[in-house]
Order: C-alpha cells, then sequence, then structure tokens
C-alpha cells in the first residue's frame, strides 16, 4: 500500500500471548487502513496495518495458523490467542502487519486508506489520507 514511500524502521512486536514474536526490519512508517469487507469481517473493524516487505522474521511460527484467504493472499493468526498477526501476500512474500502488534508507534502516520468504497457509514477518520477505492488500488498494483 506504501509503494512510494521508502522511509522505513526496524519494528518488534507480538501477539497478545507472546507465542508469536515478530521483527519487521524494513516496516514502513506509513498507516493504512482497509475498509474492505473481508478485513472488517476478520478483525470486527477497519485493517490497521504497516506495509513490512517481506523482510519479516517470525519467532514463534509453529504457533501460527495461516488461513487462505483469497487466490492471492493469506492471513495469519496465533493458535492460542487469536491475534491477528499478518496478511501476506503469495507471490511476493510481503507482509501486512496490523500496526497495533507493534511496542512502539514513533514516527508512524496515518498516510492511506483503502476499499473507501466498501467503508460503512457508521464510522469515519477524520485523519488526512490517501483515499482509494478498491478498483484503484487494484489498476495501482496491478493484482486481482
Ligand atoms: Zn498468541
Ligand atoms: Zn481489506
Amino acid at each position: 500500500m506504501n509503494a512510494n514511500t521508502r522511509d522505513t524502521t526496524e519494528r518488534v512486536g507480538h501477539c497478545l500471548c507472546g507465542d508469536v514474536r515478530i521483527t519487521a526490519k524494513n516496516a514502513s512508517n506509513n498507516v493504512g487502513a482497509c475498509h474492505c469487507k473481508m478485513c472488517r469481517r476478520w478483525g470486527g473493524g477497519p485493517f490497521m496495518e504497516i506495509d513490512c516487505g517481506a523482510g519479516v522474521e517470525i519467532d514463534g511460527e509453529e504457533n501460527i495458523s495461516v488461513f487462505n484467504s483469497s487466490d492471492w493472499a493469506e492471513r495469519g493468526f496465533c493458535r492460542n490467542c487469536g491475534t491477528h498477526l499478518f496478511y501476506r501476500l503469495k507471490e511476493s512474500g510481503q507482509h501486512m502487519i496490523p500496526v497495533g502488534l507493534f511496542e512502539d508507534s514513533d514516527s508512524l502516520v496515518f498516510e492511506s486508506q483503502v476499499f473507501i468504497d466498501e467503508k460503512p457509514d457508521y464510522y469515519a477518520f477524520t485523519n488526512k489520507t490517501k483515499d482509494l477505492t478498491g478498483a484503484e488500488l487494484f489498476a495501482l498494483f496491478g493484482s486481482s
């Protein structure tokens, strides 16, 4: 979601129970929100994530269940506590990781919202962000 930004930080995080620990070597400083129906069903609300690229080290991999959510992506969660760990693109290995897993929120900027056309009316963020519809997002990243 943050293809134009190369500003990254190493960030560490973990799930609620601590069985899974994540080190993202090149985590973006930009936070994105996805309002698509799948993300909202997965988490109960919009998916607030940071793009961590493919350089993600996971400690406790044996505690992760991976759900095959579409032809192009899968979603991981901790088997023990249920914490959502990543949305991963199968081809590139790119990880979108829930921003709430990470220890600190230094230098994070809420930058973009996608699938804005699927956002329900009962909430709205007031942050100034770049907003894309699902169709605009697919046009930008060329996958479907
Ligand atoms: Zn856990
Ligand atoms: Zn989504």
